[in-house]
């Protein structure tokens, strides 16, 4: 999905050289969230708390000129950070996770239209996994912060622009902006009503400076881009949770870790239910059966697509005697 929308995709490495932690600021900033470091061969290295600082990276091993925008580049990146072991909590809050983080370099007029395809990608995304109600909020300037007033408030409107042009609404949090940028936050709602923290798009003005991020324009004059920070799931173990707690563990069919197992109702059935290509053909009856997938739920606790009583029992049932039809018909052919 990434990839249509045209982000590059990355994969950087874990660890940095700490040097990198001090020109992005974390180890002035951030240390109390960062592992220690090691020391190999004399110099000292840091296991990631972010994957920005690479992406920036990436961007900087070249000169950009202003017809190059945007640049879009993502990953699936796994960051650690050293949480209180009293703060640990199931898939919620662990250690080291993995986002899908991404950053956007634009040029100032072309924020809106960005802020605008995240948006509608973060929608294509979570309505796939059933979350179709959103609280938005957006959080602007703190009293202390980077950057001038005007690129707050040119980057604030278009964050704006482009909610308005999304037709959500959305909550102003005013002053709650982080000092680096104005941004866009997302809580979804699950199937009780409570509501999760999820996607994130924060604009930053701050890493922009310290790395020296230029482009060159129109007049061969060095300016600094837009840069974006943005997850639609965030940490992919929280959304796992959040998912969890969603379905209450009975997930739709393409979701379910366990989608069919095959059960012999007598020993007699042993032998043919073991054949290989038994689960293919399970798929060819659901198929047959026109059953929408992403309506049929399944158990997720490994009892299997009909051994599960509750509340699609029917659908189980069905799927059930068709098997059982066709594997009489087939034992028929066999010993014709
Ligand atoms: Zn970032």
């Amino acid at each position: 999905m990434c990839v249509l929308r045209g982000y590059y995709l990355l994969y950087t490495p874990h660890v940095a050289k700490a040097d990198l932690w001090k020109i992005s600021g974390h180890l002035d900033f951030y240390k109390e969230n960062m592992y220690h470091q090691m020391k190999i061969k004399e110099e000292l290295y840091q296991l990631r708390p972010m994957n920005c600082p690479y992406h920036i990276l990436v961007y900087k091993r070249k000169l950009h000129s202003y017809w190059d925008f945007p640049i879009r580049v993502a990953e699936l990146g796994t960051v650690y950070r050293y949480e209180l072991s009293g703060s640990l909590h199931g898939l919620f809050r662990v250690r080291g996770f993995t986002q899908d983080d991404a950053h956007i370099f634009c040029l100032d007029d072309q924020i809106k239209d960005e802020i605008r395809g995240v948006l509608d990608l973060t929608e294509e995304i979570l309505l796939q996994f059933g979350f179709g109600k959103y609280e938005v909020n957006l959080s602007t300037r703190p009293e202390k912060a980077v950057g001038g007033d005007d690129i707050w408030e040119k980057t604030t409107f278009a964050l704006k622009d482009a909610l308005d042009d999304k037709g959500w609404s959305y909550q102003v949090d005013e002053g709650g902006g982080a000092f680096y940028g104005p941004k866009i936050d997302l809580k979804i709602e699950d199937a009780l009503g409570r509501k999760w923290q999820c996607s994130t798009i924060q604009v930053d003005f701050n890493l922009l400076q310290r790395f020296d991020i230029t482009y060159v324009d129109s007049n061969s004059k060095k300016k600094r881009p837009i840069m974006i920070h943005r997850a639609v799931l965030g940490s992919l173990e929280r959304f796992f949770g959040v998912l969890i707690e969603h379905y209450a563990g009975d997930f739709p069919l393409w979701l379910c870790p366990i989608q069919a197992r095959v059960l012999p109702v007598t020993d007699t059935q042993v032998d043919s239910m073991n054949r290989p290509g038994i689960l293919l053909e399970v798929v060819q009856i659901l198929t047959d059966l026109d059953l929408t997938i992403t309506k049929a739920y399944i158990s997720s606790d490994g009892g299997g697509w009909f051994m599960d009583g509750s509340r699609t029992q029917g659908l189980h049932q069905r799927w059930l005697e068709e098997l059982a039809r066709k594997e009489c018909e087939r034992l028929q052919r066999a010993q014709r």
